[in-house]
């Protein structure tokens, strides 16, 4: 059998997924469960799950991988400055690791000061995705776990865009990866039920199919993700920093990395007679970035559904049919992408029920991102105010523990999740950041990381830093945001 070391040399993005034996994210029956969902290899789009569906089964233990022990990934981000190697960082970041009796848990490990090497060249050390083996606020000890230790530099360009002919907008932006425009975009976003984890480990096995050449007519997959649902639900961001994960997971194997995002609505808009043209370009463009075998190339195609539209259109009369050209046009560049190896297609869509365009039939994986529960709810107001409090906009609350605020599982843990509003154990600002929580029901994520900002717009004094005026403000913010905006 092999040890977890051998199976991360063999694959270098299954090392970062930490896949136990008998993997339950293989399960299609354990993955419909809960919300959002996703269905593989399944031709109709996912559906939301109805709010009569029973309740999902309570996750699988965890199960360590070989010799008793967990994969976890340490991510180790390099300062701008460093001109150090990257595997010269992983294997110092390994070799302390190795001398430090330390338990894992999601956050940053401070770096030895004695350790000149990593204090000259390391910015940050981050342990990542233990919560998906231990739960609970358990944590692993040293002795439980094998680190799989991922060095990265973030690339400081901005987007390289292109305009078109005659100044006309850019049909793609394009992103070297790992970039420092979407460091910590991942972290940011809030799912229930392990969609971020389900994701990598798809792209995950995607790669090692294409990478060990499995026969396609034996075995069938692709690369194509699409992502639908509501706006405003996250979707573009958890396209960009899926690909921005990938890029540091799977470095060892593919060094080079871009995201290429095509601006769909450019490429159906007045120019059309420009539009083939664009396209051919764009693709020109990408097809030579997956000659070359060390890169990996995300193509994200945001609301995918105008190319339904626009395909619509155009067979009804309505529309110039070069617009049908168009859209074939990119339909039949994409089929040919899908043969390479080192390409991921990413499409986001807005439309929740059925959608009508073909290449969404073409998608593997395909996840609802559904509007934030409660739980999700609490936890974005949650790190929006401890960002004021970080910066001094408001203070922090009595009781307090520094800048952090309880999490909603952490109160769960202690009270029933209705008691909590009756309870002397949940403290009074935890209460209040509930009731905005709840105040917020229907509310996209987009619209709620911006009400900590209308709420204290709305203070009458807006220096005045107390904590519970703010979050008085912030319920109220709520409730008007959503009778005037209902999402
Ligand atoms: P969509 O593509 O679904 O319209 P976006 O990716 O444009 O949504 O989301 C806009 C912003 O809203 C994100 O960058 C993020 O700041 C915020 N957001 C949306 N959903 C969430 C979430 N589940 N957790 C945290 N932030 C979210």
């Amino acid at each position: 059998m092999s040890t977890p070391m051998e199976i991360a040399e063999q694959n270098p993005m299954l090392d970062a997924t930490i896949h136990p034996p008998h993997d339950a994210s293989m399960d299609l029956s354990h993955q419909i469960s809960t919300q959002p969902t996703i269905i593989a290899e399944q031709l109709n789009v996912a559906e939301p799950l109805a709010a009569t569906d029973p309740p999902p089964p309570p996750p699988p233990a965890p199960t360590p991988l070989h010799d008793n022990k967990f994969l976890v990934s340490v991510e180790v981000c390099l300062k701008p400055s460093s001109t150090a190697r990257l595997e010269d960082v992983q294997r110092a970041v390994e070799r302390m690791l190795e001398n430090r009796s330390m338990s894992y848990v999601d956050g940053l490990v401070l770096i030895p000061p004695h350790d000149l090497f990593l204090v000259e060249n390391v910015q940050r050390i981050c342990i990542c995705d233990t919560e998906e083996w231990v739960k609970n606020n358990d944590v692993l000890l040293f002795w439980q776990v094998k680190p799989v230790v991922h060095a990265f530099q973030l690339t400081e360009e901005g987007p390289c865009e292109e305009l078109g002919p005659d100044g006309q907008p850019s049909s793609f932006n394009e992103w070297i990866l790992p970039a420092k425009e979407f460091d910590g975009l991942w972290e940011s976003l809030i799912y229930e039920s392990g969609l971020k984890q389900r994701l990598l480990r798809y792209a995950a096995s995607a790669l090692l199919f294409t990478q060990k050449g499995v026969n396609p007519n034996l075995v069938s997959w692709n690369r194509i993700v699409l992502l639908h649902g509501p706006p405003g639900t996250g979707k573009t961001s958890l396209c960009k920093a899926l690909a921005q994960k990938l890029s540091i997971r799977c470095n060892s194997r593919y060094p080079h990395c871009q995201l290429i995002e095509v601006n769909a609505h450019s490429l159906f808009s007045k120019w059309f007679s420009e539009s083939g043209k664009l396209v051919a370009k764009l693709f020109q463009k990408i097809q030579e970035m997956v000659e070359e075998d060390n890169n990996l190339v995300f193509v994200l195609i945001d609301e995918v559904e105008s190319l339904a539209a626009a395909r619509k259109a155009a067979l009804s009369g309505s529309e110039p049919s070069d617009s049908i050209r168009v859209v074939n046009a990119l339909l039949t560049q994409m089929d040919k992408l899908k043969s390479a190896p080192n390409v991921i297609i990413l499409t986001t869509s807005n439309i929740t029920t059925a959608i009508d365009v073909a290449f969404v039939d073409r998608a593997d994986i395909k996840a609802y991102v559904g509007p934030p529960t409660l739980h999700v709810r609490y936890e974005i107001l949650r790190s929006c105010v401890e960002e004021l409090i970080s910066k001094g906009i408001i203070s922090s609350f009595q009781g307090c523990d520094g800048l952090s605020i309880p999490s909603f599982s952490s109160l769960k843990e202690k009270v029933n999740a209705n008691e909590l509003h009756d309870t002397d154990t949940v403290p009074l600002f935890c209460k209040q950041l509930i009731e905005a929580a709840e105040s917020c029901e229907g509310l996209s994520g987009r619209s709620l990381r911006k009400l900590p900002f209308l709420a204290h717009a709305a203070l009458a004094d807006p220096h005045s830093r107390d904590a519970s005026n703010f979050l008085c403000a912030m319920i109220e913010t709520a409730k008007r945001e959503k009778s005037e905006h209902p999402e």
